[in-house]
């Protein structure tokens, strides 16, 4: 089949709305950090599995590219396609269904493009909750989250993506369907291929539906925004509010003074709940259910116990739902406040958690004598996830710091986290950008591997070409 009849088929099998044309293509061959400009030879939102089916058969017959696409959200460039002649963009925003809410099972079947809030409120409706949620929630999709396996602001008490999906249906690359959606909790029949596809960015596959897990809502969520004595104490705190609350810790945020600052000067809106300025913050949040003044006085001992341990030295606890806003609003328009300062490099780095102090402290020390930067780091540390971010000095432009000593200081910040034992991707995948660091920092194993897995489902090579291992 040759490449112009291939997409003549294409846009036959999605018909006129489901061809974007050129010009109102260009939001989505950007991606979301503006870092790429990507090219497509065309631009396609299938309305169903069986449409994303026959399209990708046509690809794969005619050795055409495919790069899924759902909110346009992540922080790699995973997304975006880089080939006008030979690389279709596949959009999942037509597939946004809700197919079923099975409340006795707690599960929730949705299709690829439903947008995360949407997913989250459809729950609320049922009387349940979805509880994966993070700054992008009213673009991100479903499909998007589950491939680049997302974690968020709930990580520590309901886990990532890939904990909170009983199962999933999956468009292979030769245009076949992987029906995985039962619902089971229990079904070890045979290797457990849905995991292959969990954090995949789109390399293996495209994601067409879900099973989900839902809970049962918390009616009452106690939040403070405390000033803690330095990250030790931070980790400590987190500990002690698992322990003394039987774990209904569902938020623990770091936010250095740094980051405070930028959001302070930044937004407007955004007000210090503390009259005196502290070098640490922690973002507490339980979320758990009974008698609302019960909780309180829970949430309230395990505060003083954090006091009189000197790991807590002022707190700001919210009494409504306007206050724990505004808490919010502190730590979840850090990126907006970075970017309005002129934009930051980026480091979204994992340790285990006792292991956050050192690298906080080292990185700190062995940075500074790399060239002039500002820090500025936040992130789950109950999850051991930091955003160790670097803005260049005051006056010189992000462009001009990232050539001069970026390289340097971002190859430092990767290092020392795996001389800790860590990550240098948590949450943020690998897409287009950490290809080299996926190289560097996995082991030969390890990337044979994936390799193998790559070749084995993907033998022409068409799905999201040149990403993580492709
Ligand atoms: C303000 C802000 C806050 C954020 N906070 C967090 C956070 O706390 N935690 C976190 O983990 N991330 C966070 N992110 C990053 C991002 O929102 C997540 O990675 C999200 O899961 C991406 O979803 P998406 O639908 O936008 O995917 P996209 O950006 O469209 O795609 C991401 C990757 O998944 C692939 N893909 C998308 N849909 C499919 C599909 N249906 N089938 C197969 N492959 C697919 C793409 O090819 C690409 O490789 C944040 C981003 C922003 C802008």
């Amino acid at each position: 089949v040759n490449t112009s009849d291939a997409l003549a088929r294409i846009a036959a099998i999605v018909g006129p709305a489901g061809v974007i044309a050129p010009r109102d293509a260009q939001p989505l061959l950007r991606d979301q950090r503006e870092l790429f400009r990507g090219e497509a030879a065309l631009v396609v939102r299938p309305a169903s599995t069986a449409e994303c089916a026959e399209v990708l058969a046509v690809c794969h017959a005619a050795g055409l590219g495919v790069v899924p696409q759902g909110g346009n959200t992540g922080y790699c460039g995973g997304a975006t396609p880089f080939d006008a002649g030979r690389q279709v963009l596949l959009s999942l925003t037509r597939m946004h269904r809700i197919r079923e809410i099975d409340p006795l099972g707690f599960t929730m079947t949705v299709e690829a493009g439903v947008v995360l809030a949407a997913a989250q409120r459809a729950a609320e409706e049922a009387g349940l909750l979805f509880p994966l949620s993070m700054g992008s929630e009213g673009s991100c999709q479903i499909g998007g989250n589950l491939s680049t396996n997302a974690g968020g602001l709930a990580v520590l008490r309901y886990g990532t993506a890939r904990d909170l999906v009983l199962g999933i249906e999956v468009v292979l690359p030769s245009g076949g369907v992987l029906s995985e959606l039962k619902g089971l909790r229990k079904d070890n029949a045979g290797y457990d291929l849905r995991a292959l596809f969990l954090g995949a960015e789109g390399t293996l596959g495209v994601i067409t539906a879900a099973v989900l897990k839902l809970l049962p809502r918390p009616q009452v969520y106690e939040t403070a925004w405390l000033a803690v004595a330095g990250p030790q104490a931070a980790c400590e705190l987190v500990a002690r509010a698992r322990r003394e609350t039987g774990d209904q810790v569902s938020s623990a945020e770091y936010v250095s003074r740094r980051s405070l600052d930028l959001v302070l000067e930044r937004l407007p809106e955004a007000r210090d709940p503390l009259d005196v300025a502290h070098e640490h913050y922690l973002l507490l949040e339980i979320a758990a259910t009974g008698d609302p003044s019960l909780v309180r006085s829970r949430f309230e001992t395990v505060l003083q116990a954090a006091f009189e341990a000197g790991e807590v030295r002022d707190a700001a606890i919210a009494d409504s739902g306007t206050q724990r806003a505004a808490l919010w609003l502190l730590r979840e328009r850090i990126p907006e406040a970075e970017r309005r300062d002129g934009g930051s490099i980026k480091h979204d780095i994992a340790v285990r958690i006792g292991r956050i102090p050192e690298l906080i402290e080292r990185a700190e020390a062995e940075l500074a004598p790399l060239g002039a930067h500002r820090l500025s780091f936040y992130g789950h540390i109950g999850d051991g996830n930091l955003h160790f971010n670097l803005l260049p000095p005051v006056g010189v432009a992000l462009e001009a710091f990232r050539e001069r000593t970026g390289g340097a200081l971002t190859r430092r910040v990767y290092d020392l986290t795996a001389e800790l034992g860590g990550s240098f991707s948590a949450e943020h995948g690998v897409g287009i950008l950490k290809r080299d660091e996926l190289e560097h920092y996995k082991s030969p194993e390890a990337l044979r591997l994936m390799r193998a897995v790559k070749a084995a489902l993907d033998p022409r090579g068409i799905m999201n070409p040149g990403k993580v291992v492709g």
